[in-house]
């Protein structure tokens, strides 16, 4: 059975100006004027001509050029790919075309002439408006950049994103909120609000095993999300996603397509690309298959990512997944009856515990295929 277009295209950009101490993206500190950048971009256009070719972009509604750090790699390197990109595709208004960038590489100029190109949508790295908090991360700017950087952006593009991180160790509570108030005074039209974790291998990690940091505390990052929501939803944001607030009509078009299940191509290094149709659904990562999830797996996956969204899953979709798992239905009781989930509208939406409590509930749904 052929597989079905791709809806969603990533681009990926592995490369930083220096690592954050609490980063395991797959992306290295290099030199920016190092040929290393000039041969991945080159090869990243290559990729993307092959895709064309191969008619693997013709139905793209989302792209998005992530990293790493996108506007590191200046912008030179950022019009030759963005170039390839708008020769490669019909890369017109409608399709989302966003670029992360950060503060300190992140100019004006750039700002125009990545407009100019195509990309329509600024993703903003600036995790905190507070200079103890950015240098406790190991960010390369400090708070104003982060400011003069939402200006730059603002200068032409309308759809800012910026994202924020809470339960850092050294952040207070009035810290980070006043980080969530700070971004809806600069006239953002989306925020995304993670919490810090401590990842295997990173620096923080090892200054958690040698005591010299705390662990991140659940009940004070759980305090945070809910100041955040408190804040945004007051300023008219609404969360569509655990972490995304969004203006209506700014939701991330892109990040949506991963939580509906539709086929994306990742191109670069470490970039997945998952392909699927009616019977199977597959994800690649650096020409390795990561994930082969048959019909049931698919249903299944496609509830717990249903319930990362506030719109939650249609009764429709729960009905069709009992056909394939008959213990759907009763495990969507079992969550209401566990305060996870709540019917309402003729949806399952995942209740304000339920994302407090996402493993479990998350954990719940895949466990119907395992
Ligand atoms: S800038 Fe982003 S991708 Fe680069 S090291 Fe820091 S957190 Fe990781």
């Amino acid at each position: 059975m052929p597989y079905d277009p791709y809806k969603a295209l990533y681009l990926h950009i592995p490369f930083c100006v220096k690592r954050c101490g609490y980063c395991d993206f797959a992306t290295r500190a290099v030199e920016r004027d190092s040929s290393v950048i000039d041969e991945y971009v080159e090869s990243l256009v290559l990729d993307l001509r092959r895709a064309s070719r191969e008619g693997k972009l013709g139905a793209l509604e989302t792209v998005y050029l992530g990293g790493g750090t996108p506007s590191y790699i200046g912008m030179k390197r950022l019009s030759s790919l963005l170039y390839a990109l708008a020769m490669s595709m019909h890369l017109e208004p409608a399709v989302e075309c966003t670029m992360e960038a950060n503060p300190e590489s992140l100019t004006e100029a750039m700002v125009r002439d990545i407009w100019a190109l195509g990309v329509n949508r600024l993703s903003l790295g600036v995790q905190s408006f507070d200079d103890e908090v950015l240098s406790i991360l190991g960010r390369a700017h400090d708070a104003d950049a982060a400011r003069t950087a939402v200006a730059a952006a603002q200068t032409r593009f309308e759809n800012v994103s910026v994202d924020l991180m809470c339960g850092i160790p050294g952040q207070s509570a009035a810290s980070f909120r006043r980080s969530v108030e700070e971004a809806v005074a600069l006239g953002v039209k989306h925020v995304s609000v993670y919490p810090l974790t401590i990842e295997t291998g990173t620096p923080f990690d090892r200054a958690v095993l040698r005591g010299e940091m705390p662990e991140p505390d659940d009940d004070v990052e759980a305090e945070a999300m809910e100041a955040a929501r408190e804040v945004l939803e007051h300023a008219g944001f609404h969360r569509y996603e655990v972490a995304s607030y969004a203006q209506p009509g700014f939701e991330s078009r892109h990040n949506t397509a991963y939580w509906t299940g539709k086929p994306y191509l990742g191109l670069g290094a470490s970039a997945v690309t998952m392909t699927q149709n009616n019977e199977r659904r597959m994800r690649v990562q650096d020409g390795q298959v990561i994930d082969d999830l048959n019909e049931r797996q698919m249903a299944a996956e496609d509830l717990m990512l249903g319930m990362r969204m506030a719109q939650g899953i249609s009764d429709e979709q729960v009905q069709q997944a009992t056909t394939l798992i008959p213990a759907t239905t009763a495990t969507f009781a079992e969550l209401a009856n566990l305060g996870l989930a709540v019917h309402e509208d003729g949806r399952w939406k995942p209740t304000d515990q339920g994302w407090l409590c996402g493993n479990e509930l998350y954990g719940r749904l895949l466990e119907l295929a395992p």
